[in-house]
């Protein structure tokens, strides 16, 4: 725990002690008079007091920006100094990663200095960076009206043990099936005449989860239908676990004029996947793609690196299992253990060192194979303090960019979704979030409309 003089920086502070140690107490006292930042930092015996030249801007936002990045090094440097651990990402957290190199851009100053130097970012972090920022700068520039729909199924065919989600075992939830997509046709048809009423340009659509696909097949159709006509310049159903995929689906996604899909085996491991509760093997995922070769989809894979049992050598043999079937886009995810999972707190975690070394590794091989990186997010407690990265070799998905960087409105529909309007050239955004629990989602569907017209009311 954080015991600091400012309350608005703890949260921030707590992030950065959270890379080191899962408890510790450390105090912090900052002092601030015009142009320089004092510091004294204690941690059991270990003490350090410095300072900083800075100017913090005047305006109260611009202050505690500032003021925060500057307290987030000098604790990083102490904690640092005290382990003797450097991580990739340094003292950045709690702003997504490219979206900062390109406010740092913005104002004009020296981005290696700042993040190698400042930050204590590792070289081969900000080249993936650089890589990003240039990969996705043409999804960046959306109009005012622009706004993607997403639409969100919390079920799948079990339950992985490293899942936090909000998602329902569809065995055990079946009951809910048809009420959930009552009430989910229902607000797709107020979000449809909301896109018509106030002239909003609808740019991707995106149906994600949970596993869309595990849902009764004439459920799926029912909510497609209920999409027709829209015509997104983008348009991805997540359809997921490998073994839920199969020929009838596929041809009713087509039909539908389904543009992305996703088959995620996670691992090529048959032992790791029974041991994380994927109720399906590697040879489902190699059934999946060759259904998927007779169809125009984009096709996206996901794999997780620090799999419990998997170290650097098993990820890379994953990665090489997938590459052979030539998925268009490959998104390497860092495991993330937060509380609602199963296999929080009961796995032997890898080294935050061998997840780094894991992570160059599958750069390297991703990018010899034509793959370019072209979004990163990165979430608390996942292995390493590393990232997220979606690599494609062919059309990025817009989606996904807007949704990472924030650069666009997003429409959301189900439960637990969250509808975000982005106010451009504001620096703000406004949220509503509907309820997590299916129950109150299906009971509320009337407030949850009106919520979200007035969010996207007049000014
Ligand atoms: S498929 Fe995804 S959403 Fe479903 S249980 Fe597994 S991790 Fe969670």
């Amino acid at each position: 725990m954080i015991k600091v003089n400012h309350s608005f920086l703890e949260a921030d502070l707590n992030d950065v002690l959270r890379l080191f140690f899962t408890e510790a107490d450390v105090e912090c006292q900052f002092d601030y008079q015009p142009s320089v930042l004092r510091f004294r930092l204690s941690y059991g015996v270990n003490e350090r007091i410095g300072e900083y030249s800075v100017a913090l801007p005047e305006d109260a936002l611009g202050y505690r920006r500032i003021f925060k990045r500057y307290a987030k090094v000098a604790l990083y440097e102490f904690l640092s100094d005290i382990t003797g651990k450097s991580l990739p990402y340094g003292a950045l957290t709690g702003i997504r990663p490219a979206k900062l190199l390109r406010q740092i851009r913005a104002e004009g100053e020296d981005e290696s200095d700042y993040f190698l130097n400042f930050l204590h970012v590792k070289p081969q972090k900000l080249q993936l960076l650089q890589q990003i920022v240039e990969a996705q700068a043409d999804a960046l520039s959306e109009e005012e009206t622009a706004v993607d729909l997403y639409v969100g199924i919390p079920f799948c065919n079990g339950r992985c043990s490293y899942c936090s989600f909000v998602s329902s075992d569809i065995n055990k939830a079946g009951t809910l099936v048809v009420p959930y997509v009552d009430a989910l046709l229902g607000e797709i048809a107020d979000t449809v005449a909301l896109i018509r009423e106030r002239g909003l340009q609808l740019k991707t659509l995106y149906i994600g989860g949970g596993t869309p696909s595990s849902l009764p097949l004439e459920q799926i159709e029912r909510i497609l239908s209920a999409l027709d006509g829209l015509s997104p310049s983008e348009y991805t159903f997540e359809a997921g676990r490998p073994d839920s995929i199969h020929t009838e689906l596929l041809e009713l996604l087509a039909r539908h004029g389904v543009g992305r899909i996703s088959v995620n085996p996670q691992t090529v491991h048959d032992e790791t996947l029974r041991a994380i509760g994927r109720r399906h093997t590697f040879a489902d995922y190699e059934r999946a793609m060759a259904l998927c070769k007779d169809y125009p989809f984009t096709v996206n894979t996901d794999l997780i690196m620090g799999l419990p049992g998997e170290g650097t050598e098993e990820f890379c043999a994953s990665l090489s299992g997938v590459m052979a079937h030539q998925p268009h886009d490959i998104t390497v995810h860092t495991l993330c253990l937060k509380s609602g999972s199963i296999l929080k707190e009961k796995t032997e975690r890898l080294s935050a060192d061998t997840t780094e070394q894991t992570s160059e590794q599958a750069y390297r091989m991703l990018t010899e194979n034509g793959y370019i990186p072209y979004y990163v997010y990165r979430q608390k407690y996942s292995a390493g303090a590393l990232e997220n990265t979606g690599y494609s070799r062919g059309k990025i998905c817009r989606y996904n960019v807007h949704n990472m960087e924030e650069v666009c409105s997003v429409l959301a529909c189900g439960a637990n979704a969250i509808t975000k309007r982005v106010f451009m050239g504001e620096s703000r955004i406004e949220r509503y979030a509907n309820p997590k629990d299916i129950p109150t989602y299906i009971a509320k569907l009337s407030a949850i409309n009106e919520g979200k017209r007035k969010l996207f009311g007049e000014e």
